[in-house]
């Protein structure tokens, strides 16, 4: 089975060709990063536009790479939501075209899904149950995969996503845009019990916080900048990640471990943090609970991801027809 995956939810423009759903033939992905920048973060307007300019370049480049053509396509997967409405329609219609001019199969994909399919792409031998910490951009979740497309959500963020918390605190600090990378980068020449920010445990449940630690961020850097004393940024970006990172840990481990886990994913931008996976595989190693993460490429947005998760609703018969419309807000649940 070979699958055709287009990705446009957000700032990349991404296609992929995949063999019997782990197998990536090709892996394409055009960020917009270096557009939005100028502005501390995606612009939905231009985003559209730049998915319109790029996709077609993006999908036949996923083909050459894969050494196939068009009529090699089984069926084609395309995230259908969550996502920027009108960046979601530029790779929608796409798909939909080709799925009708080559009268093959179309297969809409939950984008959150698709971070969670990460890790089969990258863990070959993985499979359902599981305990999967989604930490992206625009969510948080604790998931439980009781099967491949079987879900329940434990907890998710009450307020801002983990990712959201990074990109924040990085603008309010005039680190640049995507933030991220660069505090992970930053945290690692700084002291992370130099500044105590809170943690919120919430009473122990499985849901998230995260505006409260960003506002403490925001107001030491304010009242620092008050007594004009000077701000050692790298102290900012290590407490703060500290703080984050041992609250998202500690609550995937205790969920593993009161729900009879041995296995925790992490997928989404989030899962690229170097201080989340040190801890996390920390606390597993201490619980006998094995922790697996895709490799970099994987955690952000790629289609590789919608097509090992398009794969499945594929072999499951779970495909779609020409009324497939794009849904902004869709739940991983939804589908
Ligand atoms: P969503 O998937 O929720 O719709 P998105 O697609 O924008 O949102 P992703 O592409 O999964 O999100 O991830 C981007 C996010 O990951 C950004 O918020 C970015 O700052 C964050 N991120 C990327 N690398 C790191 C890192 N090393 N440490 C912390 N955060 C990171
Ligand atoms: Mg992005
Ligand atoms: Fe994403």
């Amino acid at each position: 089975i070979i699958t055709l995956a287009i990705e446009s939810s957000c700032d990349e423009t991404a296609a992929s060709v995949l063999k019997n759903g782990r197998e990536v033939l090709s892996n394409i992905i055009s960020t917009q990063i270096d557009i939005h920048k100028k502005f501390g973060g995606v612009v939905p307007e231009v985003a559209s536009r730049k998915h319109i300019e790029n996709i077609d370049i993006v999908v036949q480049q996923a083909l050459d790479e894969a050494n196939i053509t068009m009529n090699d396509i089984t069926h084609i997967a395309v995230t259908y939501g969550p996502g920027l409405v009108g960046a979601l329609l530029v790779g929608l219609s796409y798909a939909k075209a080709m799925a009708y001019a080559l009268d093959i199969p179309l297969v809409g994909v939950n984008h959150i899904e698709g971070h969670l399919s990460a890790n089969y792409i990258a863990h070959k031998d993985l499979k359902p149950p599981f305990i999967t910490l989604i930490v992206s951009g625009g969510h948080t979740h604790l998931v439980e995969v009781k099967d491949y497309g079987e879900y329940e959500i434990l907890g998710r963020t009450r307020d801002d996503a983990s990712g959201e918390a990074f990109d924040k605190v990085a603008r309010a600090m005039g680190l640049g845009y995507p933030g991220g990378p660069i505090i992970d980068k930053l945290a690692k020449e700084g002291n992370k019990d130099a500044i105590e920010f809170p943690r919120a445990y919430m009473d122990e449940g499985y849901d998230f916080s995260f505006s409260g630690i960003k506002s403490a961020v925001l107001n030491y850097l304010n009242a620092k900048k008050m007594k004009k004393e000077e701000i050692v940024e790298a102290d900012v970006a290590a407490s703060f990640q500290d703080a984050v990172t041992d609250v998202l840990a500690n609550k995937a481990i205790k969920a593993a471990k009161e729900k009879g886990y041995s296995i925790i994913t992490l997928s989404g931008g989030v899962a690229s943090n170097s201080g989340l996976r040190e801890k996390i595989e920390m606390l597993g190693k201490e619980n006998g609970i094995e922790v697996k993460y895709p490799p970099l490429i994987l955690c952000t947005d790629n289609a590789a991801m919608i097509g090992c998760a398009g794969y499945y609703n594929y072999i499951k018969g779970r495909v779609d027809d020409m009324n497939l419309n794009a849904v902004p807000n869709l739940q991983i649940t939804d589908k």
